[in-house]
């Protein structure tokens, strides 16, 4: 197995339970791939502000949820509108809070109904059948829904892109229902001490020495691997779980875009936000998509006296960083100013684009033999990698029946 990101830890963990004898061959020095958390003087820093959507059916199947200590942001956001914030309750889980809704200038009274009818929408039948249902763009979607361009520019855009990167909602309306699937029958959370304690979780869960770190394979055939040191091992079979870019490299898939982000990390003495709620930007001025005080959300994102906050855009260009900045300063005073910056995370190949058209499959074997998985094969998110994961592992003993 080459790569241990949440779909090559899926499947390993899924084949080493079954008893199968595995080495998950691992370049970066600590499991997780883009899911990873460092320890930057003292604050928690995620690689790119993430979330575990709770009732990611993926998840909840491979995932020890206690374990991971959850936390949840609560219910709604905080929307940045002209000169100030206004709380949108939260419509799709809590429909009382649609009288909080209705105070914000956002969306219209019809508006408000409307979003309890994709709820419907999105929650009804079961999940295959959600990924089946017929596609077109989210932006298509929503329009077809009959939101007024306010609802969709100051509420649903920012939110639905604040978790897909998706600010075009050019991608495929199954994502838009499926996430809005999740936001209605669950959490937004965090583990208490970072995303990278999930996929610490699962690498917990292999066979002593299964997993190798810093060890970059240059080459793959469907019964060997090179590595980068020249070193080749045999193998009965090759899987691999790498990332779309990688996994093309390899194997010769496609590799059919990206959409990346900007996330900035920084320290401030008193927290600018004291709820644990996700703020979006609902003005459509500025860069900035998303902010949240992280700290706010689990205490252990900050030494004591500080407080953590990670703010997003889906942009990455020069001069963003301190257009952010300005508009930090535009919404909280000169005391943004003084917000020290502990680090800025680029990453153009954050997730996958998810055209209408795409095929979830969820793991392939190649022309060549060799077996992929990965999130690209499904669809960009936690679920969807864990999902493929799985997806291979089951193919894999239906080969080995057969
Ligand atoms: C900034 C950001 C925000 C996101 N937000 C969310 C969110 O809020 N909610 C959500 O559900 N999802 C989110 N996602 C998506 C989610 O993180 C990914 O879909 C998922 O982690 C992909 O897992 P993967 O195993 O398919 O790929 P990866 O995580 O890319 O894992 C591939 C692994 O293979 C290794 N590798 C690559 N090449 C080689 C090689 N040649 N040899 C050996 N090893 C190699 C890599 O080092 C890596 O560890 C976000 C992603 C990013 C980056």
């Amino acid at each position: 197995m080459i790569g241990a990101g949440m779909a090559g830890l899926a499947a390993a963990v899924e084949l080493a339970e079954a008893g199968d004898e595995l080495v998950v061959l691992e370049a970066s020095d600590g499991p997780g791939g883009r899911v990873r958390t460092d320890s930057v003087d003292g604050h928690l820093l995620d690689r790119g502000f993430q979330i575990l959507l709770t009732a990611y059916p993926e998840a909840q199947r491979l995932l020890d949820y206690d374990a991971l200590d959850l936390r949840p942001f609560a219910p709604g956001a905080l929307v940045r509108i002209g000169a100030a914030f206004h709380r949108v309750g939260d419509p799709l889980r809590e429909p009382t809070s649609l009288l909080d809704t209705v105070r914000a200038p956002i969306g219209s009274p019809l508006d408000k109904a409307r979003i309890l009818a994709l709820r419907r929408a999105a929650t009804s039948g079961d999940l295959a059948e959600l990924w089946h249902r017929p596609e077109t763009s989210a932006a298509e979607r929503l329009r077809e829904a009959g939101f007024s361009t306010s609802m969709i520019e100051r509420f649903l855009r920012p939110l639905f892109s604040g978790i897909t990167l998706d600010s075009s909602l050019g991608g495929s309306s199954r994502v838009l229902e499926f996430v809005f699937r999740m936001l209605s029958t669950g959490d937004a959370a965090v583990p208490a001490r970072g995303m990278g304690a999930i996929p610490e979780q699962l690498a917990a869960r292999l066979p002593a020495g299964a997993l190798r770190l810093s060890t970059p394979v240059a080459a793959v055939s469907d019964s060997s691997v090179t590595l980068e040191n020249g070193e080749t091992l045999s193998a009965g079979r090759v899987i691999v779980a790498t990332g779309m870019t990688e996994a093309a490299k390899l194997t010769g898939l496609d590799d059919r875009g990206w959409r990346g982000v900007t996330s900035v990390w920084l320290a401030a003495d008193e927290p600018p936000i004291t709820e644990p709620m996700l703020v979006l930007n609902g003005s459509g001025f500025g860069p900035i998509n998303s902010m949240a005080v992280m700290s706010q959300v689990s205490p252990n994102y900050a030494p004591p006296g500080s407080s953590t906050i990670v703010v997003s855009s889906p942009e990455i260009r020069p001069g963003l960083v301190a257009d952010m900045r300005r508009q930090l300063a535009s919404w909280f005073g000169p005391a943004a100013n003084r917000w020290t910056e502990l680090r800025i995370d680029e990453i153009a190949r954050a997730q996958p684009t998810h055209p209408v058209g795409h095929d979830r499959t969820g793991a392939i074997q190649t022309g060549s033999g060799i077996w992929v998985c990965g999130d690209h094969l499904r669809d960009a998110s936690i679920n969807g990698a864990i999902g493929s994961g799985r997806a291979l592992a089951r193919s894999l003993s239906d080969a080995g029946a057969g």
